[in-house]
């Protein structure tokens, strides 16, 4: 008792702290040290009460100690680059496409410096942001007019909320799809405004369900990519073709929400096949969105590109203010859609691309150098072996097709979850965290996109101290 009460006598005052630290002053400023400093003697405060303070000689050096820790840490970024080892080229939580460099330096130039946004420079007058994108989109689309949104649920919500507000808009209840997070099919169509019509049945649905879904109340027909999931055995859907024509003899729009746009052949690229917005638009659709960071390969924002009295429709609906998209974005997909008229460099060009047509034996050799590397890294309490593994494109793209890759598994010897819970964790703790997946009693690291390997092998000599 009478030692505790010696101990917090002992406490420094917030003055006497704050005179050893003329640095940490100078450079967080007073007010931040000062409230840092009280929150260290409160903590003081709290250890003495518990008995778990240290010897009393040295409070003022533990709390100097402690506000320096504090700060250092609060410099730590918190929003930071990993390695994505996950096997999911565009995996939403961590970002989906990388961006080319020349996007990146547009986005950067733009950012520092002022520029012509929304300038019409030979007229010297107001001009329209989307002046940079829309030809380049018409071209590689063949579609008349195009603008571009913060994401594809924004071109999506826009888009219906601009040609189907009040009205009603027939969906096949097998296209009423949940794309994570939080979009859902039926309610992005309900907070549009739109009455959702859902018609035929969950695996198939027929032209004649559309046909008498039709009522003078309708304001569209819209297909959705079924993005992330694929039903098989009893199935039957309309073809864009056969929508088209039964929206286009009722004098309505046929509208798609692509979810992943594409505007290659990936089948030239031996990749599984997806139709094209270009396609798309071919075989009837009015109006077509899609997100520019997925397949596509540019920055987050949401493409929607058809008809032109419809996109004019869709571009002077106020809400379009709200869901604009800044300089940045816009610079850099102009950069992107660019790399797009010269598709015979995109494979070296646009990261996205460069990562889904890694060639296999490119994978496995770096996956052979870095085995014994780990193996070393890590406690011999761990096995790691060269495996076989698959790569997914991620974010609803392509959900059925397996990319073929090569990874590192890691086996505890003690074969236990614990173990491999915890060197996930260990591993997301390096200071560039590696996101790995933990699948079938082992820990995955697929190689196909790990691109800075000197920066994978520089960190591993870290993981000793942390395992233990
Ligand atoms: C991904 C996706 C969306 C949402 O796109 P974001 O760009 O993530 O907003 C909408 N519809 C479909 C079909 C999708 O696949």
């Amino acid at each position: 008792m009478t030692q505790a009460k010696s101990k917090f006598r002992a406490i420094p005052a917030v003055d006497r702290v704050l005179r050893e630290m003329d640095e940490h002053v100078e450079r967080f400023g007073h007010e931040r040290i000062s409230a840092a400093v009280k929150v260290e003697i409160e903590n003081l405060r709290d250890a003495i009460s518990n008995s778990s303070a240290a010897d009393e000689k040295n409070f003022l050096f533990d709390i100097v100690e402690a506000v320096d820790k504090s700060m250092l840490a609060s410099e730590q970024r918190d929003f930071i680059p990993v390695f994505n080892l996950s096997g999911t080229i565009l995996h939403t939580n961590l970002g989906r496409a990388l961006l080319p460099d020349v996007a990146i330096e547009a986005a950067v130039q733009v950012a520092q410096s002022a520029s012509n946004l929304e300038y019409d420079l030979a007229a010297g007058k107001r001009g329209d942001r989307d002046n940079h994108i829309e030809g380049l989109i018409c071209e590689l689309s063949g579609a008349e007019a195009a603008t571009v949104v913060n994401n594809n649920a924004a071109a999506v919500l826009l888009t219906l909320n601009s040609l189907a507000r009040k009205r009603e808009v027939p969906v096949s209840r097998g296209e009423l799809v949940e794309i994570g997070g939080s979009f859902r099919m039926p309610e992005i169509i309900t907070s549009a405004g739109c009455k959702l019509v859902e018609i035929g049945t969950t695996n198939r649905t027929h032209k004649k369900d559309f046909r008498s879904a039709i009522t003078a109340d309708t304001a569209l027909l819209l297909k959705v990519h079924t993005s992330n999931y694929r039903i098989e055995g009893f199935v039957s859907e309309v073809s864009e073709k056969e929508i088209a024509e039964l929206a286009h003899e009722n004098d309505i729009p046929f509208v798609i929400d692509l979810g992943s746009g594409n505007f290659l052949d990936f089948k030239s690229y031996g990749l599984p096949e997806e139709a094209t917005v270009k396609q798309s638009l071919e075989s009837g659709a009015d109006v077509v969105t899609f997100s520019g960071d997925k397949l596509l390969g540019g920055p987050q924002c949401g493409i929607i590109a058809g008809r032109k009295d419809l996109v004019e429709a869709i571009k002077s609906n106020p809400l379009k203010r709200a869901l604009r998209v800044d300089k940045m974005t816009l610079a850099a997909l102009t950069e992107v859609l660019r790399l797009y008229q010269n598709p015979t460099q995109l494979e070296h060009s646009l990261p996205t691309l460069k990562l889904l047509t890694r060639p296999l034996p490119e994978i496995k050799i770096q996956a052979e150098h870095l085995q014994e590397k780990l193996h070393a890294a890590l406690t011999p309490a761990y096995q790691v072996s060269v495996c076989e593994c698959s790569s997914q494109v991620g974010s609803g793209a392509l959900p059925t097709s397996d990319i073929p890759s090569y990874g590192l598994m890691v086996v505890p010897q003690n074969n236990s979850d614990d173990t491999l819970r915890s060197l996930a964790q260990t591993m997301r703790e390096l200071p560039k965290p590696v996101i790995g997946r933990i699948s079938n009693g082992s820990y995955l690291l697929d190689m196909r996109c790990l691109e800075d390997e000197q920066g994978f092998i520089e960190q591993l000599s870290l993981l000793q101290d942390l395992l233990t």
